[in-house]
């Protein structure tokens, strides 16, 4: 959102208006949020279409079907996968990869709900943003659904050896790869437990997104059938938001509803039979071998609540659970972690408003299943006592602080503005819920704030109605099981040798032919006629000048001070950079753990409950992390810095400030029972992250021995840093005190004044206030120097595999390459997009079956990285790495392939921030030395990167990739142990601890 007036612009039509067969039915003025409201019907179609008028250039636009599942088969996400993969008047086979790599899209995705689909996209550029809706409709309404998508995106049957007919069946394609993935993730199968068995009569017992063993009964017809039957105007819901006017959308979509099915819809989603008494489940999950069962096991307590129709009960059960599990100051948290039944809280804690009834969870992990019993039983009591007691006032004003701040403030996290408000509307729009309602969140928290001063048990009263009196109540309890994933693959086998016994010759012959189909269709590159369908930009399209942060440097008093000027909504951001290049080595591992240690306990004579309420009530949000980066055209030399990151509004200035000066200088590690706790909720945090975000993972370890950065990156978020925590927790638990002992001196090692840079941002006014207040936290700051010490030394250069409970692999292969200011880095980040969207989605999602292949290049850290995710393959995708590299120097380069890869290079350096990303990115540029100019030229190099000048100048990069590249794999012990056979050079396999 841009500095403005504060006002909605104006309405455009008088609610009850016709306008070229539309309706206005509803026309609101939502001055909260400077936004005005249409809700319009168009009437030949019975099509719902609701528009965001606001200032935002960031304009979204989404349309959502209603698609209730009735089996597990997968279909509504198969489907949403194979719409995209061309239509009638954009028949390109992936049509999806085709609009990300050549518009200006700021989000292009595809969403499976348990009921309903979703297709949002987003531009900044008024004609791109036409081009995207207009494909997109065309996709959804038009699809071509050709068998071979079918195939490829959903699954189909391959001879383990084509010409050997004894050979096996064998299963291939991308969401039954995908959700193999899904099957294996512990958190998956736990939610997915609790979603199926509360709603036991309801579509919600099936998976929207399929199970394996269901996906592959899915018939074509059955896929066909069910796009006619939900892909229909009525059925849909069209969401505009941002500041093209509304009369623009509704020229478009006339004529794309002109020529549409006119079949009404009658779907909905029926409600949940309650329950007269509660009920219990036990399901299976997986754990590696090695692992002490009756320390691995979860169990949640669940409660089916209000319809999320009803936005207020709603927002009251939010905010009950806020109150309950959402803070370290939390009473039923509180009750859960200090029972010591588990070792932290489970990771589905909380409330859940995503389908049509809602529901609230809690529960412990790191627990014996045994004690399911226990546990139910503790948290009732808890809610019992938290009843009869009363509620904190303190605690519910810290909770109310936060969802008004959250409210407020203005996030472009990884998703558009636009997408948060597009969430809230679909949540009940689709059941004939009210949208405006849904979206007028600053209204709706003034009437709950209003409802509980008058009558002060508000949220006791919700309590004691929606989970003491309320016998909906389910106990999940997750088994770990040593045999989970190997009785699945034996239960696919023994359905495959039997699907496989029943085939005639003809089948086979069948599936031999539908192989060969499948093979020739992926090989054949779209006809130009089809590619020249598509709307694309071209490379003079795009904006020459970079956009700049506004930055004023203040030098004073050996204190570093920049400012950034922009619209914040009355939000301040602070960022206190303290310089930890002379940390000694052997302590930089524990930073990570410093800065959660300070944010979680006590401090300045208050007990960490106290501390945290305090912090809830008077900021946003803290965050305290290392981060690290090379240079500026010096790759000898890098920055290391503890950056502290608050934010709150400008009128809690004063307390939070003070807050802020408390937990940096005064914070007190004494309490060993919460070290413990904060120590066993990390190592937890981490292990459960591993195979979701596997592909990351492998990435750090392949690139770690590179550069200092990368080392660091490993050695905070990676592997490295789940060995660390729980080498900590151990060392911990010999000796509490000792160890506390040396956080208190790292902290003083890191929260010195010397080198220290504070970073602003906020409007003329909070920059005011920020910098007089500032004294408040720098005064109390030492000035103490530490010498500086040896090291730091990377570690050694070799493959790694690491053995995980999963039953697709992620494999990472990292090279060298440039640092910002040296040579060929605008080369580089075509390069990367060049091989990302073309080459390697083709070898290795299109024709390989992972769900991902790409690569990512970080001129921050200097390392290039191919990486894949939920992967069948490990030495078939190291190979297409090899070959991506050659290919980049080896053949010649198509002019339109990498003026595609330009569009995509500046549509990733134009990603909207949002005003605290723009503060903290402007922070690094100033620690990294990288200046306007810098990145002008680099912009320029970029728009101007011919075919010859790319492969000419990556050449020293990509050349020796054989003997350059680093890899590392994460998958299971069989596939890391066939691979290393194949490979020449082998893996040193390791288990995901040492
Ligand atoms: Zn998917």
């Amino acid at each position: 959102m841009e500095k403005g007036e504060k006002k909605c612009p104006k309405p455009r039509w008088p609610e009850g208006a016709r306008r070229g067969g539309f309706l206005i039915e509803r026309l609101t003025e939502l001055s909260e949020i400077r936004t005005t409201v249409y809700l319009i019907r168009h009437e030949e179609t019975g099509a719902r279409i609701l528009d965001l008028h606001c200032d935002d250039r960031e304009n979204v636009f989404a349309i959502a079907f209603l698609t209730p599942p009735s089996k597990s088969n997968g279909l509504p996400h198969i489907l949403e996968h194979s719409v995209l993969a061309g239509s009638v008047n954009y028949p390109v086979k992936d049509a999806f990869n085709e609009l990300l790599r050549s518009t200006l899209q700021t989000f292009l995705n595809a969403f499976t709900y348990p009921d309903r689909t979703v297709y949002p996209v987003a531009s900044q550029v008024h004609a791109d943003f036409y081009n995207l809706a207009r494909v997109y409709l065309d996709l959804v309404f038009r699809p071509l659904l050709r068998r071979e998508t079918f195939a490829q995106e959903g699954y189909h049957f391959e001879l383990a050896a084509p010409d050997n007919p004894q050979s096996p069946l064998l299963v291939s394609g991308v969401v039954y790869n995908e959700m193999k993935g899904a099957y294996s993730s512990p958190d998956n199968l736990m939610y997915k437990a609790i979603q199926e068995h509360l709603f036991p009569d309801t579509v919600y017992r099936f998976d929207s997104g399929g199970e394996p063993e269901e996906i592959v009964k899915l018939t074509y017809d059955e896929f066909v059938a069910f796009h006619r039957t939900y892909y229909t105007p009525a059925n849909a819901c069209f969401f505009f938001y941002g500041n093209i006017p509304p009369e623009d959308h509704l020229e478009f979509l006339s004529g794309v509803l002109a020529s549409l099915d006119k079949r009404p819809a009658f779907y909905t989603i029926p409600r949940q039979r309650r329950w007269r008494k509660p009920r219990v489940v036990k399901r299976p999950f997986p754990i590696l071998g090695g692992e002490d069962p009756s320390k691995k096991g979860v169990v949640n307590v669940a409660w089916l609540l209000t319809e999320n129709n009803d936005v207020f009960e709603t927002l009251i059960l939010h905010i009950v659970s806020g109150i309950l599990v959402g803070t370290a100051a939390g009473p039923l948290r509180k009750a859960l972690i200090d029972s010591r039944l588990g070792e932290d809280l489970s990771p589905v804690t909380g409330f859940e408003a995503e389908m049509r009834e809602t529901f609230f969870v809690a529960g412990l992990r790191g627990t014996d299943s045994q004690k399911a019993r226990d546990i139910e039983a503790l948290i009732l009591r808890a809610l019992n006592e938290i009843v009869a007691r009363g509620i904190d006032r303190d605690l519910v004003e810290a909770v109310l602080h936060q969802v008004e701040f959250a409210g407020k403030e203005i996030v472009r996290g990884a998703y558009p503005y636009g997408l948060k408000l597009m969430g809230q509307a679909f949540q009940t729009w689709p059941y004939g819920g009210d949208p405006v309602q849904a979206i007028n969140f600053p209204v709706l928290i003034e009437e709950v704030i209003r409802r509980w001063e008058k009558r002060p048990r508000l949220f006791e009263e919700a309590i004691e109605k929606w989970l003491l009196a309320n016998n909906h109540r389910l106990l999940c309890i997750m088994e770990p099981s040593f045999s989970y994933l190997e009785e699945r693959e034996k239960k696919m086998a023994t359905y495959l040798a039997k699907v496989r016994k029943n085939m005639k010759e003809s089948d086979l012959a069948r599936i031999r032919e539908e192989m060969n189909r499948l093979r020739v269709y992926q090989m054949t590159p779209d006809s130009p006629a089809a590619v020249g369908k598509m709307p694309r930009l071209k490379r003079s399209d795009l904006e020459r000048k970079i956009e700049t942060i506004p930055t004023e440097i203040d030098e004073e008093k050996a204190l570093t001070v920049l400012k950034h000027d922009l619209f914040t909504n009355g939000i301040a951001y602070l960022d206190l950079a303290f310089d930890i290049s002379s940390v000694p080595e052997e302590d930089v591992p524990y930073l990570p753990l410093l800065g959660k240690l300070m944010g979680g306990m006590g401090a300045a004579g208050l007990n960490y409950e106290e501390m945290v309420k305090r912090v809830a009530l008077n900021l946003g949000g803290i965050s305290i992390h290392p981060t690290c980066g090379l240079l500026f055209a010096n790759k000898a030399e890098v920055w290391q810095r503890m950056v502290v990151r608050a934010r709150f509004l400008y009128r809690k200035a004063e307390e939070a400030m003070a807050t802020l000066g408390d937990l940096i200088t005064s914070c007190d590690f004494t309490d060993e029972k919460r070290v413990e706790d904060l120590l066993m909720e990390q190592k937890n945090r981490l292990a459960s992250s591993i195979v979701p975000s596997g592909h990351l993972v492998a990435k750090m370890m392949a690139a770690s021995s590179f550069s200092l950065p990368a080392w660091r990156e490993e050695q905070w978020e990676g592997r490295t840093q789940l060995i660390v925590v729980s080498r900590a927790l151990e060392s911990f638990r010999e000796n509490p005190h000792a160890w506390v002992e040396k956080m208190m001196e790292l902290k003083d090692k890191v929260m010195r004044r010397a080198g220290l840079v504070v970073n602003l941002t906020a409007d003329e006014e909070g920059l005011h206030l920020l910098k007089e207040k500032l004294p408040t936290i720098l005064d109390r700051l030492h000035d103490a120097q530490i010498g500086t010490l040896e090291g730091p030394f990377l570690p050694e250069r070799r493959h790694r595999g690491v053995a995980v409970p999963a039953e697709v692999s992620y494999v990472a292969g990292a090279i060298p390459a440039p640092g910002y200011g040296e040579k060929a880095v605008a080369a580089m980040m075509v390069a990367s997009k060049y091989l990302s969207n073309g080459y390697l989605y083709r070898t290795i999602r299109v024709q390989g079956g992972a769900y991902g292949g790409s690569c990512v290049y970080d001129p921050a850290s200097g390392v290039f990285t191919f990486l894949s995710y939920r992967d069948p393959h490990i030495v078939r995708t190291l190979e297409a790495y090899r070959e991506a590299a050659r290919l980049l120097f080896g053949g010649t380069l198509e002019e339109e392939e990498v003026e595609k890869a330009v569009i995509a290079s500046i549509g990733a350096m134009d990603r909207p921030l949002d005003p605290a990303g723009k503060g903290f990115v402007a922070l690094t540029r100033f620690l990294a030395g990288i200046t306007d100019d810098y990145r002008q030229a680099l912009r320029e190099a970029i728009l101007d990167m011919s075919p010859a000048n790319l492969s000419q100048e990556v050449r020293e990069v990509f050349a020796g990739v054989e003997e350059k590249m680093v890899i590392a794999v994460l998958g299971s012990e069989e596939r890391l142990n066939a691979a290393n056979e194949e490979l020449s050079e082998k893996m040193l396999l390791e288990p995901l601890f040492t």
